[in-house]
């Protein structure tokens, strides 16, 4: 009671609270608007009163004044250019209302912004704001009584984001819409939100892909009625990772990381992210399994605000609103939930959308294809959390999914409106629990050592900590705690800092909290794991008072021993900045050495490069700022040793399936690597092996049937290719006619080309493909049980074959952790038993963060199998080597096949050695692939 009477006071918006629901203002309305809305509802019930009208300006530019249309208007998209156009029109027009905050730039170079939005005053005094909510945000030396004052007068800032997901066409329509009434709308309900709240607008979060799926849109998909038979989307969106960009858990893309940078600077206590896919309208609400270390005020308010939505919708007659039963809050890795890992508060809406603006009858029911539904239920079923479902069948519109969208998110904004200040304490509360909780409960920080042999790994996790503000201190000199000694060099991270719970979140083991419940992303993350960077949590509170120097960037020091020698070895400890080097080098005759030797003191691991004496010059230029060492050797060595390959090198890709590839190609670009990208109809053209020695078939299609014959030829052809009316398709690969796949034909050349000497390597379930469709004939793939549910745990990996070069920079003789990434259970008969060059384990004490039910099943199974192929090879990955941007520790093995072309199996010894227990169970498994 006390602390709403402060807020009134504070805020003085008596007038909305004696009418906080929508109230028609004595404000002039737009005719047309009021047509065209009603005309495009496709039932009375999917409006609200809330977006049923548009209010008249004779000063301000509606969405219709700008771009020709009102919003929802069918078969229309905008593109981004036209989107910014409205808002720095609407900026131009309402200078005192609305300012646009640039904050960078696209891959493809679109500038992208936060558009700010609210009530004269709250504009004029946006900068106090802004640093007031930062105070909040890390309230450190800040007194209770301070922290008060300062809420009381701090305004909460919400910002909605729309468009991360460029298929999901309609949240960036429906924002112009927003930002307008925001602007002009005089009504109770409107004018709280504009004296209370700092709206911002985030108009298309994937930008590049915005206009990419538009011109898509309308060039293919613009008469699509057909829901059971749809045409299928644009092959890309943004350049590199179409759909993941929502688990972009390390911000790769560059839209993604620009919205982060805002948000570090801006703190806006609210983001709600605003997706399309089941009906009508789903609002998150944080439900298990969640992560426990978010603080959880978290898990108090989330429901608060989606159960207000929900009742309010309804309220108005809207059937289908609905919380509970979709996503949940273990993972961290989505782009909205860049404000619950920093102490925000995150809201996510699924609105019902049609994949364009072409009005619909759209089915329901039956949910089919992965992805619809988790739990596989029925979302057109009623539910305690769902107490008006949708309907089975309906004819569905962009205006439906306008109104719906827009109403949740002026009622959200108008939850937040009317407790403006319960919603900046709870941040504060939230950001100072953090840095308490990190004094109270271990680990108290998390140490890197600074004595790893290789460092440049360090630093890429250390740099991505520093991404999401996160504090990280280098020691000056060696600490003591009760887990050992810390060399100066050390990192640190304290968990008494405000984004302290985030470093436990993303430096622990994953524990997953009920084998029952299912996650909707990967269920482990661990980065140290993930990069086979040693992190060590420490349990010794004495770790809060050890002095470091805070690190903005970190980067592994490189060195190079003196001029004059006769030749230099690069020592290899797993750094990919190896594949740097050796690109860097590649007028350079570089040898890799096969076995490690001693020069001197030194040790020189297996995979090190050596050069002659004469490269001295070009090998200080470029070891030393990758971070590498290289030494000055003696003599010249005398170790076995072989070229390093530049392998001619391609990737293949599905047009149906791009996101995987997309990783591959994201790695290899950072890491200076060339390729080409090739598609169905240079495959099926063959002549493969004149151009490529290595093939690349990242994971990707639903199935190895669907990698083969992808997108069904039916309906019309799809043309991927640039005109002047569509430039921004043909990007990234071109096709006149994206369906297709490779089909037999291109199995066909592949085939031809490991005959003739090529080697192909296939990752993740991509390694199904050779074995189901014949390529890798001996090789048999079957599936683990349906009890079995793997959502990507991190595991423990058996080197069979430790000399084997897929190995060079990695420690031997010990087992290796690698993400678990296929359910493609390969057996290979005795006699190739050989060339199975890492194995799973299994069983449960494999597990080593997430979670794995029935890790049995997986025992023993091939990890990666080199095989030979005629005059070439088969190299099959289950795992897979290059996962979104986080598995680094895996990397190198990649890159090891590429260097070590033409050697790959010198590892691999003489005949295999069957021992009398793993005599008979080999023997079954060739009975049964054989039989
Ligand atoms: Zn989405």
């Amino acid at each position: 009671m006390q602390s709403s009477r402060r807020a009134l006071v504070a805020f003085a918006f008596a007038a909305a609270l004696a009418a906080p629901l929508a109230g028609r203002a004595q404000q002039a309305m737009d005719p047309v608007f009021a047509e065209h809305q009603k005309a495009w509802t496709t039932k009375p019930e999917f409006s609200s009163p809330l977006v049923d009208h548009l209010p008249l300006s004779d000063k301000v530019p509606s969405p219709r004044a700008v771009l020709g249309h009102d919003v929802g208007a069918p078969r229309v998209l905008d593109h981004y250019a036209d989107l910014l156009k409205y808002y720095r029109a609407l900026a131009a027009a309402a200078p005192g209302r609305v300012k646009v905050v640039e904050t960078g730039k696209t891959e493809e170079g679109r500038p992208t912004v936060v558009v700010l939005i609210s009530s004269d005053a709250n504009m004029a005094g946006l900068e106090a704001n802004r640093a007031n909510l930062a105070r909040l945000a890390d309230p450190r030396g800040l007194s209770e009584a301070e922290a008060q004052a300062i809420i009381a007068k701090t305004r909460p800032m919400y910002v909605a984001l729309g468009g991360l997901h460029s298929a999901e066409t309609g949240p960036p329509e429906m924002l112009m819409e927003l930002a307008y009434r925001l602007v002009v709308e005089d009504s109770p309900l409107i004018d709280q939100i504009r004296d209370n709240v700092i709206v911002g607008i985030n108009p298309a979060t994937d930008p590049d892909g915005r206009d990419r799926y538009t011109d898509w849109y309308l060039r293919n998909k613009v008469d699509d009625t057909d829901d059971l038979n749809p045409v299928p989307g644009a092959p890309y969106w943004g350049k590199y990772i179409f759909h993941d960009n929502n688990r972009d858990i390390n911000y790769t893309g560059l839209s993604a990381r620009n919205l982060l940078n805002f948000y570090l600077k801006w703190h806006p206590p609210v983001m709600h992210d605003l997706h399309e896919s089941v009906p009508f309208l789903y609002t998150f609400s944080g439900q298990a399994p969640q992560n426990p270390a978010l603080d959880p005020i978290l898990f108090g308010e989330m429901p608060w605000i989606a159960n207000y939505e929900m009742a309010k919708l309804t309220s108005y007659g809207m059937p289908g609103v609905w919380t509970h039963g979709y996503v949940d809050e273990w993972s961290p890795g989505y782009v909205g939930f860049m404000s619950t890992n920093h102490n925000g508060l995150f809201k996510m809406y699924e609105t019902f959308g049609n994949g364009g603006a072409t009005t619909e009858l759209r089915h329901v029911k039956p949910v089919d294809g992965p992805g619809e539904d988790l739990h596989g239920q029925d979302q057109t079923g009623r539910e305690w959390y769902r107490p008006s479902p949708p309907y089975k069948t309906v004819e569905w519109s962009m205006r439906n999914n306008t109104n719906y969208m827009e109403t949740g998110v002026l009622t959200g904004l108008s939850m937040v409106a009317q407790n403006p200040r319960t919603i900046v304490e709870n941040f504060y509360r939230k950001s100072r629990n953090s840095i308490e909780d990190g004094r109270k409960t271990a680990p108290y920080a998390f140490l890197i050592p600074g004595d790893q042999p290789d460092m440049t790994r360090a630093a890429i996790l250390v740099n991505l900590l520093r991404l999401q503000g996160i504090e990280v201190g280098r020691l000056g000199a060696e600490a003591r705690l009760k887990e050992g000694k810390f060399p100066a060099g050390s990192y640190i991270v304290k968990r008494d800092q405000p984004y302290g719970r985030l470093a436990k979140i993303l430096l622990e083991k994953q524990t997953f909290p009920d084998n029952r419940l299912r996650t909707y992303d990967d269920s482990a993350w661990t980065m140290g794991l993930m990069a086979h960077v040693k992190v060590t949590p420490s349990a010794d509170l004495k770790a809060l008072d050890v002095a470091a120097t805070p690190v903005d960037e970190a980067k592994a020091e490189g060195a190079i021993g003196a001029a004059g020698a006769p030749a230099y070895a690069v020592l290899d400890h797993g750094s990919i900045n190896m594949a740097v080097l050796r690109y860097r080098l590649k007028g350079e005759p570089v040898r890799i050495a096969e076995a490690a030797f001693k020069d001197g003191q030194t040790d020189v691991p297996a995979g090190s490069f050596l050069l002659d004496g004469k490269a001295y010059g070009t090998l200080k230029r470029e070891v030393v700022p990758l971070g590498l060492t290289a030494v000055a050797l003696k003599a010249k060595p005398s170790v076995a040793s072989h070229e390093a390959a530049l392998p001619r090198l391609a990737v293949y890709s599905t047009w149906g399936s791009t996101q995987n590839v997309g990783w591959v190609r994201y790695a290899f670009d950072q890491f200076e690597t060339p390729y080409d990208l090739i598609f169905k109809d240079e495959v099926k053209k063959g002549g493969l092996r004149a151009k490529y020695d290595v093939i690349v078939v990242p994971s990707q299609g639903r199935s190895a049937k669907n990698l083969v014959f992808d997108i069904p030829v039916r309906g019309k052809p799809l043309p991927y290719t640039k005109t002047a009316q569509y430039p921004t398709q043909g990007a990234y690969g071109s096709s006149p006619d994206i369906r297709g796949g490779m089909g037999l034909s291109g199995l066909e050349e592949l085939r031809k080309f490991v005959e003739a000497g090529g080697v192909l390597i296939t990752l993740g379930e991509a390694s199904a493909v050779p074995a189901e469709f014949g390529l890798a004939p001996d090789v048999e793939v079957s599936r683990p049980s349906k009890a079995f549910y793997a959502p990507g745990p991190i595991v423990t990996a058996k080197v069979e074959k430790p000399a084997h070069p897929i190995f060079y920079g990695y420690p031997q003789g010990q087992p290796l952790t690698v993400r678990w990434a296929s359910t493609a259970l390969l057996s290979l008969p005795v006699r190739d038993q050989n060339d199975v060059i890492m194995s799973f384990p299994g069983g449960d004490k494999s597990v080593q963060s997430g979670l794995m039910v029935g890790a049995a099943e997986v025992k023993d199974r091939p990890a990666i199998v080199d095989l030979p192929v005629g005059q070439g090879q088969v190299l099959m990955f289950t795992t897979n080597p290059v996962y979104r941007w986080q598995n680094f520790g895996e990397f190198r093995m990649l890159w090891n096949a590429l260097f070590n072309l033409g050697h790959l199996r010198d590892g691999l010894g003489g005949p295999p050695v069957i021992t009398d227990s793993a005599k008979d169970d080999d023997r079954k498994d060739d009975a049964k692939s054989e039989g």
